[in-house]
Parts: C-alpha cells; structure tokens; sequence
C-alpha cells in the first residue's frame, strides 16, 4: 500500500480543509467539541445541507445514487479532515444503516421517496431494532406485525431507540411468521413516526441526558408499500444493515483527534490538580493506545478496499466494532483521568452547548470530557455488544 499522498490527493486534502474552514459555523464547531453527542437539531440539520449542497453528503454510497465517487485515498483524507475540523456528527440511521438498505432492496417507488430527503437532512430517521429481552439474540424479537388488506398491523415494542424523538421516520423488525425459525419469520419495514398509535418516551442515559427512548405499537397501520424487500426475508436486509452499522462504528478518525486533544491535555501537566502529567507512566499509556489506533487504521483501510472492489464487508466489520471502540473507551478515559479534579463537576447536555448561559467550573480544555466517557461506555454494547462480535469471529474467521 502507498503511504505517501499524490500532489493531486494533497490537493484535495487543501480543497476539503478550505470548505471546513469557510463554511462550518464556530457556533457549531463548538458544540462539536464541548458536547459532540448532543449538537442541536437544528445545527446537525444546516451543516448536514451544507455537505449536501456541496456534494459530499454521502461518500460511502454509488455515485449514481448521490456517492461522491471518491476512491478510497480521498475517503480516508475527508474522513481525518472531518474530524479534525471538529465537525459534529452526522445522523448516521438515515445516511450509513437504512439509505444503503433502500437503494439495494427497495423499490423503486421507495428509492424516490426516501433517498432525497435522506441526502438532503430533511428527513431523520431512526432504529427499532431492539426489544426487551431481544437485544442481543435480536431473532428472537416479539412485536408482531399482521396483514390486514393493504396495511400491516404493528403491536409491540422497541427499546434503546437512538434519537426516536427527533425522528421523522423509523425502520423496525416486525415478526410475520411465527410458525417457523425464528430468523425466518421477520419483516422489515420503514414506519411514519406520526402514524396513529406509534409513542416515544424517554430514557434518561448514565450521563443526565435525554438521548434513549422506548417506542411503543399499538394498533399501528403501515402500507405494505413499506415493506423492504419480501416479507419473512427482514432477516437479511437487516445484517446487511448491520455490517456498514459495525464499520461506521469504528470511527478511528474520530479517535485519532481525540488521541491529539489527549496530547494536548497530557502537556498541560495538570498533575497539581490530581491529574495525570506528561509522566513516563502517561505516555505509556498514550503509546500502548496510538499502537492500537494505527493497527485499527490499516484494518479498516483493508476492509474499505475490500468494499471498493465490490467484495463487500466481511468479518472485518466485527474486527473493526471491537477494536474501535476499545480504542475510544481508553480514550476517553485517559482524557477524564487527565483532567484530576475538573473531572468531579456533573455537566448535562444543556449546560455544554452554547446557547445556555449557565457557566461551567469546568475548564474550557475539560468541558465535555466527562458526558463523553459515560455515554460512549456504551460503545461496546450498541450496534452488537463485543462479545457477540468475538461469537462471530468466532465462527466466521476461526472456523471454532
Ligand atoms: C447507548 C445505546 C444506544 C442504542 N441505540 C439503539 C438504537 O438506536 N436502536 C436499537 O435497535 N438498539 C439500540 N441499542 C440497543 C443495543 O443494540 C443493545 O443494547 C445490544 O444489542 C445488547 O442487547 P441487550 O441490551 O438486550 O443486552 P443482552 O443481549 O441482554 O446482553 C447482556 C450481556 O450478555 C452478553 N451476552 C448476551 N448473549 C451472549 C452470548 N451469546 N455470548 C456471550 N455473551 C453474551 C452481552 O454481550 C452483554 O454483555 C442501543 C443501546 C445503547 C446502550
């Protein structure tokens, strides 16, 4: 593999870091920074349009479906040039889980309804995988969707849904068939969340903030025009799904900044407030990390030429979920531990942005540091925990 870039991928590098220098907002690079999980609606929203206006909303997708048909150099340059730009996060249900679904399974009916708005950010989505008591035997899911002339009937409930109550749309498992083995009995369908019947409530996550939700069915009628697919065969559109979720989740760029505000951090040898320093212990620590991160690098390097060529994701995708975000996990906590005492204060979703006026007691180089770390120890339970993904290392790969 080349390692050095091209005077032309250096131009491009210039190109996307000119765009994030003139057209991402301070206002929500800062929100990107103090609390990168809780970037208003609204901002998420402009910045989503500005991509897409720009054209480079959706670089993993075909270029005939709105990709921007870059190879895999210039995917890994924006992906760093992203991050490092402290742009927020993207609503990943709509561009990297269903969007790929509907442009491979749906009709053509559904690619023209769904797909714009996915691309523009005019449309959020969401996921209705999980159910109490089938998160990680997913197959086992219980709510129950019956035909009833041109409408399927949807009673039941989802658990852990991601931004439901910022969703406009939802993409559930419903069970059709329960007469035969259960992966063989499942549908999979795009749900209105203002369809009569459908409830959001919340969960309130480790961290003091509103980001989980409980959806719940009753009686809910869905046009079997929304069903991805054949029935009974949701089984597998959904690990399709499943496979771009697990390598989106690796998000090395994302930790390759963070290993860098981690340096930054480490050199403010804050050790006279009970913080780690720039110690020998610290910057083993730091290196056992970055060592890490890099082996994670060429792994997912692989894994998208692996995609390029039309392979598709194999087993990687689990490598990658683990290792991205063990990687993260430690991350995160050698960023609280640097911090010492700032750590302590409790920082909630509405005292990090900035349009509240509260002040913090947090230094500005600590803000949002400890939310992070809370919220993402879920990293390695969402999208499959990682000892499913070891389960399926397991089979795929070592053949045990
Ligand atoms: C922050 C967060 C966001 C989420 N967002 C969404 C979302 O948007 N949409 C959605 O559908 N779901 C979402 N989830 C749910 C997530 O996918 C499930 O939590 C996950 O699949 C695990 O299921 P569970 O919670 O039922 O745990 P369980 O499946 O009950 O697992 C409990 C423990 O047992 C272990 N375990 C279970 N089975 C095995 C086995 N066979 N071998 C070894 N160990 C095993 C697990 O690894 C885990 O440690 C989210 C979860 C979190 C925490």
């Amino acid at each position: 593999m080349e390692l050095e870039f091209t005077p032309e991928e250096l131009a491009f590098r210039e190109e996307v870091r000119a765009f994030f220098q003139a057209n991402l907002p301070d206002r929500i690079r800062d929100q990107a920074v103090r609390a990168p999980s809780f970037v208003s609606k609204e901002d998420t929203r402009f910045w989503h349009r500005a991509l897409h206006d720009q054209g480079w909303i959706a670089p993993n997708w075909p270029k005939a479906q709105g990709g921007t048909g870059w190879n895999i150099t210039q995917k890994h340059i924006y992906a760093e040039e992203y991050q490092a730009a402290h742009a927020p996060r993207l609503s990943s249900f709509g561009l990297t889980m269903v969007g790929p679904v509907i442009y491979t399974f749906g009709t053509e009916a559904q690619k023209a309804r769904h797909l714009p708005g996915i691309l523009s950010g005019d449309v959020f989505w969401c996921q209705g995988y999980s159910e109490p008591g089938s998160g990680s035997d997913l197959a086992s899911l219980r709510t129950r969707a019956v035909l009833d002339g041109d409408d399927y009937v949807i009673n039941g409930q989802k658990i852990w849904t991601s931004h439901a109550h910022h969703a406009d749309w939802i993409f559930v498992l419903v069970r059709t068939d329960s007469a035969v083995k259960q992966q063989q009995g499942i549908t999979f369908l795009l749900v209105d969340m203002t369809t009569p019947g459908l409830t959001v409530r919340p969960i309130v996550s480790i961290d003091g903030n509103h980001y989980l939700n409980e959806v719940f069915f009753v009686d809910v009628r869905v046009p079997v025009a929304n069903r991805i697919g054949e029935e009974n065969k949701g089984w597998t559109y959904a690990k399709f799904l499943l496979g771009h979720e697990r390598t989106g989740i690796a998000g090395v760029a994302k930790s390759k900044a963070k290993a860098e505000r981690l340096r930054a951090n480490l050199a403010r040898a804050n050790l006279e407030r009970g913080g780690l320093g720039d110690d020998p212990d610290a910057r083993r620590r730091l290196a056992e990390i970055e060592v890490k991160l890099t082996g994670l690098e060429f792994t997912q390097l692989r894994a998208l030429s692996r995609e390029q060529t039309g392979l598709g994701v194999g087993p990687e995708a689990s490598l990658l979920k683990i290792g991205g975000t063990e990687v993260e996990q430690a991350l995160n906590e050698m960023l609280v531990d640097c911090l010492g005492y700032y750590a302590g204060p409790f920082e909630t979703a509405s005292s990090l942005r900035v349009d509240s006026n509260q002040e913090s007691v947090v230094a500005p180089h600590g803000r949002g540091l400890m939310t992070e770390h809370l919220l993402r120890r879920a990293a390695s339970i969402y999208g499959g925990t990682n000892e499913i993904q070891r389960n399926i290392i397991a089979k795929r790969v070592l053949d045990l």
